[in-house]
């Protein structure tokens, strides 16, 4: 099932250019990354709508995403220490 990605609150649909901002000065795509700053390594739980400028938990923005998967997702973004 194909996982799309788009505002709980208003259905606006990130494109691969989409950038957001990080406090530290970082702009990337969010969605790359699972919502964390590749550079600071801050994880944003939420996730400000670039259209409506809502605010919403990040992994709501994963539709055709269950539970499971959701928390495979956080997962697999952990720091893997070696
Ligand atoms: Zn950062
Ligand atoms: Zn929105």
């Amino acid at each position: 099932m194909e996982v799309e990605i788009a505002c709980p609150k208003c259905d606006w649909q990130p494109q691969a250019g989409s950038r957001w901002q990080c406090t530290c000065g970082h702009s990337w795509n969010t969605f790359d990354t699972g919502g964390t700053c590749p550079r600071c390594l801050h994880r944003w739980h939420d996730t400000q709508c670039l259209s409506c400028a809502g605010w919403s938990p990040h992994l709501d923005w994963y539709r055709n995403l269950d539970q499971w998967v959701a928390e495979q997702l956080v997962a697999e973004l952990q720091p893997v220490a070696r």
